[in-house]
């Protein structure tokens, strides 16, 4: 940008013309800012205005990085896939009467192998087969 002073041309608003338009600085305010302008167009001399600066659009909004989200199914699968790698030997035949700890690995006659994963009360286990978690009753 070249350097500003009276008699030099600047490109501002002529309130008049209702324009950006080429002025005449006709006196300075500042070494920077001119303080009256003559509108070369309507030859009108008028205090100069700063031009507005264009705000950078505000709708600079972070891109959502949202992360990858595991489905809680593909969690349990997770979880069961990774305590039958672990199991050595067969699972614990689930029977009502028998108290079962977490960890253990218990074989269901409807929904196959499953680990439990919550003691819910005394006689209630919370156990992860693949791909679903059911409640069932021990210690009965
Ligand atoms: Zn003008």
């Amino acid at each position: 940008m070249s350097k500003l002073g009276v008699g030099k041309e600047i490109v501002t608003y002529c309130s008049k013309c209702k324009l950006d338009l080429a002025h005449l600085i006709v006196a300075m305010k500042d070494t920077e800012t001119p303080h009256k302008v003559l509108c070369n167009t309507c030859k009108s001399t008028h205090a100069y205005k700063a031009k507005k600066v264009a705000s950078p659009s505000a709708a600079r909004k972070k891109a959502g990085t949202r992360k990858k989200r595991v489905s809680t199914e593909d969690k349990i699968i997770n979880i069961w896939e990774d305590a039958m790698a672990k199991l050595d030997g067969d699972p614990i035949k689930y029977n009502i009467r028998q108290k079962f700890e977490i960890g253990d690995v218990i074989g269901h006659p409807t929904f196959g192998p499953g680990l439990v994963e919550k003691n819910l009360d005394a006689n209630k286990i919370e156990v992860v087969f693949r791909g679903t978690i059911k409640v069932l009753m021990h210690n009965k």
